[in-house]
C-alpha cells in the first residue's frame, strides 16, 4: 500500500515535470491547455468510430487517416462550426489491418494545431457473457456468447487467475474442459480468433471461475479408551472437515469441525451404537465449497478382544413379541446378536427393532413373506429384499447388509439374485422344533467354538427363556457375543455379496 502511494506521488512530480517543460518549448500556454485529442472504438470489427473535442466554432477539423506510421495520410472527413464532441467514422477498414489516425484543427486554412497520431489496430470484438460450470465426471462445461465474425475461440485456463494457459481452439462458442480435478479452482477466458487472421484475435474475455467440489471423505471409526474415534484420508484440496453425528430424530447434526484427518467423539456411551458422517471442504475467493456428506459410518462404542473366543447368536423369523426381552438381555451382559426380520412382521414391532439397532445389534434380512426363494423368480426375489429393506430402514435408519434366506434354501438364481452376503449357521438349535429351554440351552452348550453362527427363532417362548440363559453362560465361558458382521471382520472375512457362508472360524 505504501509503495503504491509512493510511486503515484512520484508519477505525479514526472507529469508535472513534463508539463512544465512542455510549456516551456511551445511557449504557448493557451495551445497546452486546449490540446487537442483522438479517442476510438471498434464498431462491430468493422468500422472505427474516432472522437475529439473541439473548441471553436470558427475552427475546421480535419481527421486524417494512413496505412502506415509514418504516412501519407489521406482526408477521411471535415467537421466544422460546431463545438464539443466531433465525430467521424472510418468505414473503410480490414479485419486484423492498422490504421493511424490524427485531427487538424484549421483557421482560414492554416494548420493551428495537430493531434498525436492515434494507432488503431482492427481487432474481433471481446467474447462476452464466458460461465463456466462443474458436471459430473468431473468435467467443467464454458459456454460464452458468439462473437461477430470469429470462426473459432481460443480457449485459456488457469489455477491461479493469473497465470493462464491455452487448453485448446473451438469452433463452437462452448468447450468442455475433462482434465480437471474434484477439490480445485478453475479460472477460464476465451479469445476469438478468424482463419487465416491471427492478428485479428480479439482481446481476452472476462474471467469465469468454477469451484470444484472435494470429493466426499471415506470414513472409518474406532472405539478407544471410552471415546469414539473417526478418521479419514485427506481429500483433494480439502483443508476443514465437518463432522455430523445422527441423533435420536434421526437427523445428522454437525458436531465439529477440524482441520485434521480424525476427530474425536467423547459423547458416548457404552454399548451404543452411533453413525457420523464427514464433509471435506476448502475456502477459496471467499467462497466455502463443500463435498457431499461422506457415506455414513457405523461406529459401537464397545470393544471386542479380538484374542479372545467369539460367537455370532443370530435370531430368524421376527420380530415377535419375545424380540424385546432378547434385547433386555443382550443390553444387560453388553452382548450383541444380529436378527434376521421378516419385513412383513416390522412394523409390528418397530420400537424392538429399533432398540435391538440401537445396543449395536445387527439387523438382517429374512425376506418380506418367508417364502422359499429358490421357488421364485429373479424379480420376486428381489421384492422380497427390497421391500424388507425398506422397512428396516424405516425402523433402524439403517439398511441391512446381510441376508438369511428361508429354510437355508439357496439356488444359482437365489444367490444372483439376493445381492447381500448370505448368512447360513454352524450349530442349529432346533429350538422351532423341541421348544424346550434345556434342549435348546444344550445344542449350543455341547458344541460351541470359536467362530460359531448359532441358529435361534425368537418368537417362542422357551426360545427367550434359552437366550437369556445362554447370553450369561456363554460369556462365563469367555465368549463374547458379537454380530455377524464383527465375528467376520475380526476373523478376517471380508462378507461377499451372492456368497453363502456357515461359520467364521479363524483360517
Ligand atoms: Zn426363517
Amino acid at each position: 500500500m505504501k509503495w503504491m502511494i509512493r510511486r503515484q506521488k512520484f508519477s505525479r512530480w514526472y507529469l508535472g515535470i513534463l508539463l512544465v517543460l512542455g510549456l516551456f518549448c511551445t511557449g504557448n500556454m493557451v495551445k497546452a491547455q486546449t490540446k487537442l485529442a483522438l479517442d476510438y472504438e471498434i464498431e462491430g470489427s468493422e468500422r472505427v468510430l474516432l472522437k475529439w473535442e473541439s473548441d471553436s466554432e470558427d475552427s475546421v477539423y480535419q481527421l486524417e487517416r494512413a496505412k502506415a506510421a509514418a504516412g501519407p495520410f489521406s482526408v477521411l472527413t471535415t467537421v466544422s462550426g460546431k463545438t464539443g464532441q466531433l465525430t467521424g467514422y472510418d468505414e473503410n477498414v480490414s479485419l486484423g489491418k492498422t490504421y493511424y489516425y490524427k485531427v487538424k484543427k484549421l483557421q482560414d486554412g492554416k494548420i493551428i494545431e495537430e493531434s498525436a497520431v492515434k494507432t488503431v489496430k482492427i481487432i474481433l470484438e471481446k467474447a462476452e457473457g464466458i460461465k463456466a460450470k462443474s458436471l459430473k465426471g468431473p468435467k467443467v462445461k464454458i459456454t460464452w456468447n458468439k462473437t461477430r465474425k470469429a470462426t473459432g475461440y481460443q480457449v485459456y485456463r488457469s489455477t491461479n487467475a493469473k497465470k493462464f494457459k491455452k487448453i485448446g481452439v473451438v469452433k463452437k462458442n462452448e468447450f468442455t474442459d475433462v482434465n480437471v480435478k474434484s477439490g480445485k479452482v478453475y479460472y477460464y477466458k476465451v479469445r476469438a480468433v478468424k482463419k487465416n487472421r491471427e492478428s485479428a484475435t480479439g482481446n481476452p474475455s472476462d474471467v469465469a471461475a468454477v469451484y470444484m467440489k472435494p470429493a466426499a471423505p471415506a470414513v472409518t471409526g474406532s472405539y478407544v479408551k471410552k471415546k469414539i474415534k473417526l478418521t479419514w484420508g485427506k481429500t483433494e484440496g480439502a483443508d476443514s472437515y465437518d463432522i455430523y453425528k445422527k441423533n435420536s430424530k434421526g437427523e445428522y447434526k454437525k458436531i465439529g469441525t477440524t482441520k485434521k484427518l480424525h476427530y474425536t467423539d467423547n459423547k458416548v456411551k457404552k454399548g451404543k451404537s452411533y453413525l457420523y458422517k464427514v464433509v471435506a471442504a476448502y475456502s477459496k475467493d471467499g467462497k466455502t465449497v463443500k463435498s457431499k456428506k461422506s457415506r455414513q459410518c457405523e461406529v459401537l462404542a464397545a470393544s471386542i478382544d479380538p484374542n479372545k473366543k467369539m460367537v455370532a447368536l443370530t435370531f430368524d423369523d421376527g420380530p415377535g413379541q419375545y424380540t424385546k426381552d432378547i434385547v433386555n438381555c443382550l443390553k444387560k451382559n453388553d452382548a450383541k446378536a444380529t436378527f434376521f426380520v421378516v419385513g412383513s412382521q416390522v412394523d409390528s414391532y418397530k420400537s424392538s427393532v429399533k432398540a435391538a439397532s440401537e445396543i449395536g445389534c445387527d439387523i438382517g434380512n429374512h425376506t418380506y413373506t418367508h417364502p422359499d426363494l429358490s421357488r421364485l423368480s429373479e424379480k420376486e426375489i428381489k421384492n422380497q429384499i427390497n421391500r424388507t429393506d425398506k422397512k428396516v430402514e424405516g425402523a433402524t435408519g439403517k439398511t441391512p447388509t446381510l441376508m438369511r434366506p428361508p429354510y437355508g434354501s439357496v439356488n444359482g438364481k437365489v444367490e444372483q439374485a439376493v445381492g447381500k452376503p448370505m448368512i447360513l449357521w454352524s450349530i442349529d438349535t432346533r429350538d422351532w422344533e423341541t421348544r424346550s429351554k434345556e434342549k435348546t440351552i444344550n445344542a449350543v452348550m455341547g458344541h460351541v467354538k470359536d467362530g460359531d453362527i448359532i441358529l435361534m427363532h425368537d418368537i417362542y417362548k422357551p426360545t427367550k427363556e434359552a437366550a437369556c440363559t445362554l447370553i450369561v453362560q456363554l460369556k462365563r465361558k469367555g465368549y463374547q457375543l458379537v454380530t455377524v458382521r464383527e465375528l467376520a471382520k475380526y476373523r478376517g472375512y471380508t462378507l461377499t455379496r451372492g456368497k453363502v457362508y456357515h461359520s467364521l472360524r479363524k483360517r
